[in-house]
């Protein structure tokens, strides 16, 4: 059958066979699995409406419009389908198994904390930590490892709630988005002096889009000007109706300062959850779960706080969580205790594993440490490949010369540890001088971390972020590099000020550093018509590789720098080069002074890189 032609460019038919492409992918890598021209798919989709680069990754619509054009039906597998196959290849599935009817018990909620900025998410946090009776009596210094579980007293028994350490929306949407499901009720802090802002909106949104049960804190009750009503007026807009009024919505007046009603809230939250939700695990399966938390300690190395979801997990256990794994070498609990084992719902800390896991990546126990290796092996290379697909070059100092030509314009993002330093930062910055048509604009400064809305921000034009004092948190810095966003960091102002500076005035070249290759000793000296000068030489150390640099010394001094090795033979051959302890003949051009016990030497410059 003839191949369509389609703008001159003819495409491999598929008739109707299925070919797989990962979500996200370009036409290129379609080209390569059908083994077609990257330009004709571009050409056959201009040719239907649409016009994308070869390398840009083009949506799941478009593939299969391209596709049934040309014959193939493609099908997308998503990231998440992706690793469910990779799974079952070794057996595994992640998610409830069904298990014996006596093998599931019931398990804690789990809780984030949402709201506005300053609405007292943090001090409530704290409020609820130290109000733990357990943890008290246990006399135990609470660390933050991400989660931590308190336990509470409702109706004579004694419950635990767990609690993700890490307030506010991004973490709630980031593991939401890579598809774990953590949370099992949001409480809705709502400061009760101010009321119902923004954020209070969009966490609302997230919790209800995620089907997850709210509990309102009207917070900072303390306060003169509080108004806990209005909050509860303000609240039935957008569907959270207060019990008191006949609604299936709990609020509960609380103060994280005075710590006013916080026994009430952690009440309103089990009851919420005995009211609204089964909550029960299967104990005796395989664990799995999810990564809240991870990091490198310097003295245990990767550390991951991880939350069980199903399952006991305990010690010795073979792991592999999102690209990494390792054996459970010993689990801790918020207090720095160590477990024998973890039961649903417990977040804890594992050590032993060989890298850092990221957060929302999930957990798995498997039965050999072998499969875990080979699935987090699996899980690396497709993130490699991913990134390298994804790999978009963004502005960077070095291409700044380039860029300058265009924009004129440097754009800053300054993010610093504390406002005083930042300002510092910018001012001195301001005062670099470079001539009239060149500029330096900051665009968005700020006290903290180098957040993912930082990087957003910065793709949107081309911004170098700096960072004084401060590092990129866990998800910016993923984002930083998967898209190629140049981000700095400096704990001298002074430093930052001369590569700035350096670098509008286009100085920022490249630093080469010479690297020696090779030295040979002239033993004899040849008179080769119509080349000149050849060296009989007896390599001593190194290689001696063809046209290289090369400079010849004599009694210790460099008689001719310069040179290069234009020929190089190994008795009549050619040679592109000749190992320490062999003969060779070595010509340098048009250069002839060479005598007997002359030394060469030979290196070549390579570009260093810049720390
Ligand atoms: P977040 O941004 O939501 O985490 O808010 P923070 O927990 O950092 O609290 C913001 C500010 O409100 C801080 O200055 C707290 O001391 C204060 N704050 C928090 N809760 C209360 C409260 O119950 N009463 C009073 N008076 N102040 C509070």
């Amino acid at each position: 059958m003839a191949a369509p032609s389609m703008g001159g460019v003819s495409l491999p038919r598929g008739n109707g066979q299925t070919v797989r492409l990962p979500r996200g992918a370009s036409l290129t890598d379609l080209a390569e699995r059908i083994n077609a021209q990257p330009a004709a798919l571009v050409t056959a989709l201009f040719h239907l409406g649409e016009m994308v680069t070869a390398t840009q990754s083009v949506n799941d619509e478009t593939l299969q419009l391209l596709g049934a054009e040309i014959g193939w039906i493609i099908q997308v597998v998503s990231p998440e389908d992706e690793d469910r196959e990779l799974l079952e290849t070794f057996d595994l599935t992640f998610g409830d198994e069904e298990g014996d009817e006596e093998d599931w018990s019931s398990r804690p909620p789990v809780v984030t904390v949402m709201g506005h900025v300053d609405h007292g998410k943090t001090k409530l946090l704290d409020a609820i930590r130290d109000a733990n009776v357990v943890a008290r009596e246990a006399g135990g210094i609470t660390q933050h490892i991400g989660a931590y579980q308190v336990v509470t007293e409702l109706d004579g028994n004694e419950r635990p709630v767990t609690f993700i350490d890490t307030p506010g929306h991004e973490s709630f949407t980031a593991m939401r988005a890579r598809g774990a499901k953590v949370t099992d009720i949001v409480i809705l802090v709502v400061a009760a002096d101010d009321g119902v802002m923004p954020q209070t909106v969009e966490a609302l949104n997230h919790a209800q889009a995620a089907e997850v049960p709210i509990v309102v804190a009207v917070n900072k009750v303390d306060k003169e000007g509080a108004n806990p009503a209005k909050i509860r007026q303000q609240l039935t807009e957008y569907g959270l109706v207060a019990e008191e009024y006949g609604g299936e919505t709990m609020f509960v007046d609380v103060s994280a300062i005075t710590r006013q009603g916080i026994d009430d809230l952690l009440a309103a939250v089990l009851l919420t959850a005995d009211a609204s939700l089964d909550l029960r695990a299967n104990t005796e399966q395989d664990p799995q779960g999810v990564v809240i938390e991870g990091k490198l300690d310097k003295g245990r190395g990767p550390v991951a706080t991880v939350l069980v979801q199903r399952g006991t997990l305990r010690q010795g256990d073979s792991i592999v969580a999102g690209d990494a794994y390792g054996r459970v070498r010993s689990l801790l609990d918020e207090h720095g205790n160590k477990l024998k084992e973890a039961l649903p719902a417990r977040p804890v800390q594992v050590v032993g594993l060989t890298s850092v896991p990221r957060a929302g990546d999930t957990f798995l126990v498997v039965d050999e440490d072998r499969v875990a290796r080979q699935i987090a092996d699996r899980r690396q290379a497709r993130i490699r490949n991913a990134q390298n697909a994804s790999m978009r070059k963004r502005i960077s100092l070095e291409d700044l010369d380039a860029a300058l030509k265009e924009t004129r314009q440097l754009n800053l993002i300054i993010k610093g540890d504390n406002s005083g330093t930042v300002e510092a930062l910018e001012e001195a910055l301001m005062k670099i001088e470079v001539d009239d048509e060149i500029s330096l604009r900051v665009i968005h400064r700020g006290v903290g971390g180098i957040t993912k809305s930082d990087i957003d921000l910065a793709l949107a034009d081309d911004v170098i972020v700096l960072g004084f004092n401060v590092r990129a948190e866990g998800q910016a810095t993923e984002l930083a590099n998967r898209e190629g966003v140049d981000v700095r960091y400096y704990t001298v102002i002074y430093q930052a000020i001369d590569e700035i500076e350096a670098a509008l005035k286009g100085m920022l070249k490249p630093v080469y550093e010479e690297v020696q290759l090779g030295t040979a000793e002239v033993r004899e000296v040849f008179r080769v018509p119509k080349i000149g000068n050849v060296a009989g030489s007896l390599v001593r150390s190194g290689t001696i590789v063809r046209n290289s640099k090369a400079r010849l010394i004599r009694d210790g001094a460099v008689v001719a720098d310069n040179l290069s090795v234009d020929s190089l033979r190994r008795f009549k051959d050619d040679a592109t080069e000749v190992r320490e302890g062999y003969e060779c003949g070595i010509g340098l051009g048009s250069f002839n002074d060479i005598k007997v016990d002359d030394v060469i030497e030979t290196f070549e410059m390579r570009e260093k890189p810049r720390d």
